[in-house]
């Protein structure tokens, strides 16, 4: 088989190996790696419904990363997906209220993150040592609350790594910020910086373009890359759970072989749904990907329209992960609907940098009709939350929440019964306050550890390691900044 080699989306990039891409995080033009063509799974179906959950990363994870060797892969798997996890299967099916529940928030931080995260550190040094790298890799990150704790477990006091992340202050949930701040390792710093996701993610990808910092880095031996989704090694780990999912539905006997499902994601940053969406390329049966926003809804309104705009309020919800408006990997897709022109995907880019919008031609809108975007207020996802609890007993998260609500108004609308699997991308002890006022239907009082005993009370699932871990730990991160200051923070972090 040929190996398959990594492009930048804004074309001036090319013939990168998949190490070196995860290496690298982002292009040096600033776009996003994307493989030069699409591979295509080499077993069947049947076949993958008797895979593991490891076996199955094997099976579609070779066809990607194609510079690592059979037994590079298969260590990197097998220390990511062990018992960190709180199940053996990783990535339980829960089929409950007429959909399947894919639980991806059994790993180590509670949310879905962990999925790619916890192979990511083992992906990122075995690249270091096929490419000879001497320096130490600095890891920066940008958080909506989820990815930064998830992040630091995966590199806390990984030799020959740093990690810094810059979460949003008073843009995450409680049981968030003090998993982040509580974070234990001599390589890990968290600053929280005085603005939104946005400001975060954009100020950490001027960093990495300015090439004047990266050489004063350089010179002091660091090398800057990033855990964040617009990186080719948690692309690739994602799109494992879509293959095991419908391995895992056909092995249950829910469907037939063949027959076609819908995935159902709650969408920020867009990473998670363009992973069910290359899982359909390399030949997994999914139909439509339903693509659910919160009130920060533009890309409801991108797939609407054609236009991207995100020149409106950002709005703060009880689902933080998703307050985005700079939705990073849309520029992949964007990108495939070109029919891979790096320069057109350029200047799309460089309207919305400019302008804060770009549309996309009626050819592009054409590509893209396997999306479907909705959105779900804070009163529908509350609404969903309980009524699914009402229902039947399950408790979700307020992410999953707004994913639930927005599949059910699709299907109340299509009259489409399509068997459909919800992403659940966290445990609803890491919003436990937003999911307990919306099981009681009111605001409640102030202490956490309360709140998070009574939703014990009310769901009946065992509180996880992670949340029991945080309720002595001491805290050990309070550095602040502003939005400007990033730059300045980096440099006294690492000394330089
Ligand atoms: C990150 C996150 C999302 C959004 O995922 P994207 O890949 O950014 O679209 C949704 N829910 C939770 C709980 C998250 O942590």
């Amino acid at each position: 088989m040929m190996d398959i080699s990594y492009r930048s989306t804004r074309g001036r990039e090319r013939d990168v190996t998949a190490s070196q891409a995860i290496l690298k995080g982002l292009a040096c033009d600033g776009g996003l790696f994307m493989p030069d063509r699409m591979p295509k799974l080499n077993l069947t179906m049947e076949e993958l419904a008797k895979k593991t959950y490891q076996e199955t990363a094997y099976e579609v994870m070779k066809l990607f990363l194609t510079d690592f060797t059979e037994q590079e892969l298969k260590e990197c798997i097998g220390r990511a997906y062990d018992d960190k996890f709180d199940t053996e299967v990783i990535a339980p099916l829960v089929k409950a209220d007429g959909a399947y529940y894919l639980e991806l928030f059994h790993g180590s931080t509670i949310a879905f993150k962990d999925m790619a995260l916890s192979i990511l550190p083992h992906l990122m040094t075995t690249a270091a040592g096929k490419n000879h790298m001497e320096q130490e890799i600095v890891i920066l990150t940008a958080t909506s609350g989820d990815t930064g704790k998830a992040a630091m477990a995966g590199f806390a006091d990984v030799p020959g790594t740093r990690i810094i992340v810059f979460y949003p202050k008073g843009g995450v949930s409680r049981v968030q910020e003090l998993q982040m701040v509580t974070q234990k390792g001599d390589n890990t710093a968290v600053v929280s910086i005085h603005g939104n996701f946005d400001d975060a993610q954009t100020g950490v990808k001027q960093i990495f373009a300015d090439r004047e910092f990266g050489r004063r880095l350089a010179e002091r031996g660091f090398v800057l890359s990033s855990a964040n989704s617009i990186n080719i090694g948690r692309l690739v780990p994602q799109i494992v759970y879509y293959a095991y999912a419908y391995g895992q539905l056909l092995a249950h006997g829910e469907i037939s072989d063949g027959e076609k499902i819908h995935v159902t994601v709650p969408t920020g940053n867009f990473g998670n749904i363009l992973a069910a969406y290359f899982a359909k390329q390399i030949g997994v049966p999914i139909d439509r990907l339903i693509c659910a926003s919160n009130d920060n809804r533009v890309l409801y309104d991108f797939f609407r329209n054609g236009t991207y705009d995100r020149k409106r309020d950002f709005i703060l919800t009880i689902s933080p992960s998703m307050d985005i408006l700079i939705s990073s990997n849309l520029e992949r897709l964007v990108y495939i609907s070109t029919g891979c022109d790096g320069e057109k995907t350029a200047a799309l880019m460089a309207d919305l940098a400019e302008t804060g919008a770009y549309t996309v031609s009626k050819d592009m809108k054409e590509r893209m009709t396997d999306f479907i975007g909705g959105f779900a207020t804070e009163e529908e996802d509350r609404d969903a939350i309980r009524r699914v609890y009402k229902d039947t007993g399950y408790v979700m998260d307020t992410h999953t929440g707004v994913a639930s609500a927005v599949y059910k108004k699709y299907r109340a609308d299509s009259k489409d019964e399509t068997k459909t699997v919800i992403a659940s991308t966290a445990s609803p002890y890491k919003f436990s306050r937003s999911v307990m006022e919306a099981l009681k239907g009111t605001e409640l009082p102030d202490d956490e550890f309360a709140i998070i005993d009574s939703l014990h009370a009310v769901s009946g699932v065992t509180i996880p390691k992670a949340v029991e871990e945080i309720r002595s730990a001491q805290v050990r991160h309070h550095r602040e900044c502003g939005v400007g200051d990033m730059e300045a923070v980096i440099a006294g972090i690492l000394g330089v």
